[in-house]
């Protein structure tokens, strides 16, 4: 306890921070993203524990040494866990990639159901969960965080060791039917249930839990209508709730507001005069639905001939997973249709896509944010989609339009004021980009104000209190309403 208040353990697939090679010498490097930026002043006030894996396999790297060093910094302990290179391959590339990914997607034809990645998956959170029951003590809270490691409240029971649990899946649930697939569903299941807090981006992903769960345990019991409720299945009595995660809402507004930026932006706008820009940006993943959007877009100049020459598509698409066939596929496919669609329609003076492969420094992705008059975001599939949040937030001068899929979690806050769209309705997107494009001033204004307002309020720091809230108040009562 520091302070009164329990200590936070945030256990996580990788450390929030990544080891670099520097000539010779290996260096550690803090991660960026949100969800660090948000829990690094939580662990460091409440004297916080992060366990999880460096992201090295090689056995001569001195992996503690060099991290504590980065903890001495950071205000806050790191752990790690050490991984060998066949356990990255059955249980992060294999379970994780292979299985989980595809199908909490929806996307279950990807999925390679081998046993050996889920034995592999089983013994690395057995190994994680040593490691949880090694660093912490009964006061601890310990904050489980993704898909990775569904089982790490099961061993640590099963290890004998009392802990107060809870999990943030960051990807969607699915509903039974396609839930029903993993052949090790029911064991799935039940190491949630083992948790005393289960958390998800929406509503609807937690009521799909539920239905799995009265699948499998036909008694269970829900009481409570808010975004926390209580349950009780079989011989389990635990929460679940809905925690829409979200960004740091100042720092995409400040930073599009710094002179910098607003002049990048202004350049970005200026090397497109006269022409709208509508904006994509996505890792380079399946479940970003990128084909489908060039497709869209095709669709648009096809329908609206009006609209070639004065209307351009940017495509920002962050390598990721490179390594994998899958990916290098799926990227060989979205060049051929930048080209195709560019081969199409394309004339003097005029490309109508834009496609860059290859990740942005910050100040430079807010600036095509700030520059683009529409952000076009169309996951087929997505836990919530921060991007959609980020565009909204970084647009300061409040008249830009967001087209939202409706898969996407962050549809379920944003639905009011966003186009919503079917990723896979190539007219349906087309006609909402014309209307889009078309849309008055006033307008543009009074949605893009009210989609700021809903994301500066529900922001990274309110996430990560209203998931604590939940977690550590012991009544559902003493838990307030979101
Ligand atoms: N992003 C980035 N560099 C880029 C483009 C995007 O760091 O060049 C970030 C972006 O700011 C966002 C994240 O990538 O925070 C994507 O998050 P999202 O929830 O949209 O999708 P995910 O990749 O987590 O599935």
């Amino acid at each position: 306890m520091v302070g009164g208040k329990q200590r936070l353990v945030v256990v996580s697939n990788r450390l929030p921070a990544t080891l670099k090679k520097d000539g010779d010498e290996w260096t550690v490097q803090g991660g960026a993203g949100g969800l660090v930026t948000a829990l690094a002043p939580v662990l460091k006030n409440r004297g916080g524990v992060w366990i999880g894996w460096s992201g090295a396999s090689d056995p001569s790297i001195d992996v503690d040494s060099l991290l504590a060093d980065f903890s001495a910094k950071a205000g806050y302990e790191l752990y790690t866990v050490p991984l060998t290179k066949e356990e990255v391959d059955g249980y992060y590339f294999g379970f994780s990639n292979e299985i989980i990914w595809p199908l909490f997607h929806d996307l279950q034809t990807r999925c390679r159901f081998h046993p050996r990645y889920w034995r592999m998956y089983l013994d690395v959170n057995f190994k994680f969960a040593e490691m949880v029951a090694r660093s912490t003590t009964p006061d601890d809270y310990i904050w489980i965080q993704d898909y990775h490691l569904m089982h790490q409240a099961f061993f640590l029971k099963s290890m004998g060791v009392k802990r107060q649990t809870g999990f943030f899946l960051h990807i969607p649930f699915p509903p039974p039917d396609i839930f029903m697939k993993l052949p090790w569903r029911w064991k799935v299941i039940q190491a949630l249930t083992e948790f005393d807090l289960v958390g998800f981006h929406t509503t609807q992903d937690r009521d799909n839990f539920a239905e799995c769960l009265r699948r499998f345990q036909p008694d269970t019991e829900i009481e409570g209508s808010g975004a926390v409720v209580e349950v009780r299945s079989g011989n389990r009595q635990f929460r679940l709730g809905a925690f829409p995660i979200s960004i740091d809402f100042n720092q995409f507004n400040g930073l599009a507001e710094n002179e910098d930026v607003a002049r990048k932006a202004f350049n970005i706008r200026e090397a497109l005069r006269h022409r709208k820009i509508i904006l994509g940006v996505d890792r380079l993943d399946y479940t970003k639905g990128i084909p489908e959007r060039i497709r869209s877009i095709q669709t648009l100049f096809r329908m609206f001939p009006d609209l070639r020459g004065r209307v351009n598509f940017v495509q920002i698409a962050v390598p990721s997973r490179e390594e994998v066939d899958e990916y290098k596929e799926l990227r060989t496919e979205i060049e051929q249709l930048v080209g195709r669609v560019n081969g199409e329609f394309s004339f003097p003076g005029w490309v109508p896509v834009h496609y860059h492969y290859k990740s942005f420094p910050h100040d430079e992705l807010v600036a095509y944010y700030s520059a683009a008059d529409i952000a076009l975001v169309t996951p087929l599939r997505d836990g919530m989609n921060l991007v959609a949040k980020e565009y909204c937030a970084a647009n300061v001068s409040q008249d830009g339009v967001l087209v939202l899929s409706e898969f996407a979690g962050a549809a379920a806050q944003l639905q009011e004021d966003a186009y919503l769209v079917n990723p896979y309705d190539m007219e349906g997107i087309a006609k909402d980009l014309n209307r889009a494009i078309h849309r008055d001033k006033a307008e543009r204004k009074l949605h893009m104000t009210n989609l700021r307002d809903q994301i500066r309020k529900n922001n990274i720091y309110w996430w990560v209190d209203s998931f604590l809230q939940a977690g550590i108040s012991k009544r559902l009562g003493d838990f307030p309403e979101m």
